[in-house]
């Protein structure tokens, strides 16, 4: 059969179209299956149990990507998960859209009659429903486990296989556990009796993360050239990230045949987690014709960012920022010859557009700005925030952010407003922070004794205050100082953490009190001058007096 193309298939969301369902057979040699498995083995992470509605709104957005199996879990292990389970089956596995797609539901079970009788009854519901049943075959598992012989193995596998089919289930997935380590005699031979027995999908994991991807590659390889009847069903892929090559053997499985690759949102899962379904999907999708003879999947990449996030939202695993495709830094762009190069043409530096994993770009995502940031970063902000400054200004802005960024990691464009403000509108400094002290606690009010200096007649001014709380209390003891009637319009702080250190930028906007410069001829309100500052460092009351004044030297000098 010829090769499909995306422009024949392409739906209407501009994913390629699925395939025919059928349990056993895939009409297209080069399309490859996404089995999700986030709501089984990925719950498995510790502590990232989830909740039965949770779990169904993961699935209704595993259906929006467009996987082609959900393993919405085992259902024997909790009536949790049972309803969970049955509720996905019948709201996610019973909604065919337009081009006739619907995901595979199943659930898990050990080789038991009870445990596979527990799960058809979650699953078939479905549209598609599918049984997943697994036992080990290797030595060790085989012996300190389940103590039972090969022989035992072989009949309870076969046995359970049937009786799965036996119910009406069409679509029974077997799975050899702990494959990698297996003889692989054994597993040629389980296989082909499975196979006979009525297996419809095989499922060869590396279920403790052992395996180099060449090693797992001719795995398949070998299974699929020594099991009877293994042209009659679909080969998958399940691997750990134990070396972090999960996704590394995932795909060198595929390369190898199999076709149904075995997956989880942010590659989360037991110990050390699963192959991530973005990073198998991407991969395929950028380098699928490329490097490996055509293979492809029907998944709708544009809602991965999405259902990435969802995951970490409600599984409590949260992503480091140098996670691949997901991660908070995995389109950003730092240094200063990084960043010039990428806007001058986006493909010097990034591989895959971020739109195609739903992440729409904004200004604040594809540069930051940072102390490695050059020239032509900071230019081009400045200009989509609207300033078209000088050469001479552009220097001093320059400098003055390289400052900024020495001190904070990352220059918001917040910061730089404040930075170019202060340029244009040359502040002069009347009032400059000296020392302060606070005390705060739960014993009484806070105190805060504050002490300035008056840049134009080089005064020393020294006051004291007490208040709500330290920041209250220094506000208050400035505006002893300073002798003006403020008022205190905003105040925001965020933080940052970068290892051991905490950077808190603090933002303050404030207006004179009773000041009426101007009134608004339609709605008689007065409208107020506000004046902002910031303030930036690793002490949140330093952090915010320089804010306030920094505000205040410009209210004031505002007078002028
Ligand atoms: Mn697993």
């Amino acid at each position: 059969m010829a090769p499909i193309t995306s422009s024949e298939t392409g739906n209407k969301n501009g994913s390629q179209k699925h395939p025919h369902y059928k349990p056993n057979y895939i009409p297209d040699h080069n399309y490859v299956r996404i089995l999700d498995t986030t709501l089984r083995d990925g719950e498995q992470s510790p502590g990232a149990a989830m909740a039965p509605h949770q779990k169904l709104n993961i699935a209704r957005q595993l259906a929006k990507l467009g996987v082609d199996v959900i393993e919405a879990g085992f259902p024997c292990s909790s009536k949790d998960d049972f309803a969970a389970v049955k509720m996905i089956a019948e709201e996610v596995g019973s909604n065919v859209d337009d081009d006739g797609y619907v995901p595979v539901i199943a659930g898990g079970a050990r080789c038991n009659e009870k445990d596979i009788e527990i799960a058809w009854e979650a699953v078939k519901g479905a549209k598609r429903p599918r049984i997943s049943t697994f036992i080990a075959t290797s030595e060790i598992h085989m012996k300190h486990k389940l103590k039972k012989t090969k022989e035992e193995v072989l009949d309870v596998a076969c046995r359970m296989v049937k009786f799965a089919r036996s119910l009406g289930c069409d679509d029974v997935q077997f799975i050899t556990e702990d494959a990698v380590r297996s003889e692989k005699e054994f597993l040629y031979q389980i296989l082909g009796e499975v196979i006979k027995a009525g297996a419809t999908t095989i499922d060869i994991p590396d279920t403790v993360g052992i395996a180099m991807p060449w090693e797992y590659e001719k795995l398949i390889a070998d299974i699929k050239a020594n099991t009877d009847g293994i042209e009659n069903v679909v080969i998958a892929a399940h691997c750990h990230n134990d070396f972090g090559l999960a996704v590394a053997n995932t795909i060198a499985g595929a390369r190898a045949g199999a076709r149904q690759l075995e997956v989880t949102m942010n590659g989360i899962g037991e110990r050390a987690g699963n192959a991530a379904l973005e990073e198998v999907v991407m991969a395929l999708k950028c380098r699928g014709a490329a490097v490996f003879d055509g293979l492809y999947t029907s998944i709708n990449t544009k809602h991965i960012l999405k259902t990435s996030k969802m995951v970490e939202d409600y599984t409590n695993m949260h992503l480091q920022p140098h996670k691949a495709l997901v991660g908070a830094n995995a389109f950003v762009h730092e240094s200063g010859i990084h960043q010039d190069g990428w806007l001058k043409h986006k493909a010097t530096y990034e591989i895959i557009p971020p739109e195609s994993i739903g992440l729409e770009r904004s200004n604040e995502v594809g540069i930051v700005l940072g102390k490695l940031s050059g020239r032509q970063g900071l230019m081009k902000r400045l200009k989509e925030l609207g300033y078209h400054l000088k050469e001479n200004e552009i220097d001093s802005v320059f400098w003055k952010f390289k400052a900024v960024a020495d001190k904070k990691k990352r220059v918001t464009d917040v910061d730089l407003r404040a930075l170019v403000s202060n340029e244009v509108t040359q502040v002069e400094s009347i009032w400059k922070l000296s020392d302060i002290q606070v005390t705060c606690g739960t014993l009484g009010l806070s105190t805060a004794t504050v002490r300035l200096n008056n840049t134009i007649d080089g005064g020393i001014h020294v006051a004291c205050s007490v208040g709500s709380g330290s920041i209250d209390s220094v506000f208050k003891a400035v505006n002893l100082i300073i002798k003006e009637a403020i008022k205190l319009v905003q105040y925001t702080l965020t933080t940052m953490i970068e290892g051991v250190d905490v950077v808190i930028t603090t933002h303050v906007r404030i207006c004179r009190m009773n000041d009426h410069a101007s009134t608004h001829s339609l709605v008689e309100e007065s409208i107020q001058p506000i004046f902002s500052g910031i303030g930036a460092g690793t002490d949140v009351v330093v952090s915010s007096v320089e804010a306030y004044i920094a505000a205040v030297n410009k209210m004031l000098d505002s007078k002028k």
